[in-house]
């Protein structure tokens, strides 16, 4: 029963377990039954392997210690058929439970997969814009030393010609 579930993750081996827990009712139909401590009782589901999904009344402080132990049964009893069934109805929901966990990673790695892709790409397009500024940058410094080296001969052939004047 449980060791079907050793593989799941924590997330979901805790949803597994709380489709076992007792569940708790504080608004049944009356009447009202009252514990030793004059509380109005819960009734609680058992989800134990002699009585699954069986209710019973109980403290409200059942599940801390027993409370003050005040116990009744709200079901009769299933029988054995009915337990085994209940049982392999339990086992077969914690295998979808496992099932659907799984498929759930599967498709978590395959979006992560894809999301990864997508940034390679989005990367290397960088990359290439990065490569087309830097070539469009070493163009216009060679241009501008071009411009500065003319501008420097103008200047020293002017200087020239005025002190032959
Ligand atoms: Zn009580």
């Amino acid at each position: 029963m449980a060791s079907s579930t050793s593989s799941s993750t924590g997330r979901c081996r805790r949803r597994v377990v709380l489709l076992r827990q007792p569940s708790r009712e504080e608004d049944y139909e009356p009447p009202r039954r009252y514990c030793y401590h004059r509380m109005v009782v819960s009734r609680w589901t058992a989800w134990t392997d002699g009585n699954p999904g069986r209710r019973f009344y109980g403290c409200p402080f059942y599940y801390q210690d027993g409370g003050c132990g005040f116990f009744a049964w709200h079901d009769n009893e299933f029988g054995e058929r009915a337990n085994t069934v209940i049982k392999e109805l339990s086992d077969d929901i914690d295998k979808l439970y496992d099932e659907n966990c799984s498929l759930q990673r599967v498709e978590h790695g395959q979006r992560m997969n894809e999301e990864l892709d997508a940034t390679h790409a989005e990367l290397r397009k960088l990359r290439r814009r990065h490569e087309q500024y830097d070539g469009e940058l070493r163009k216009g410094k060679n241009k501008f030393k071009v411009v500065v080296s003319l501008l420097f001969v103008t200047y020293v052939w002017l200087c020239v010609l005025y002190l032959k004047m």
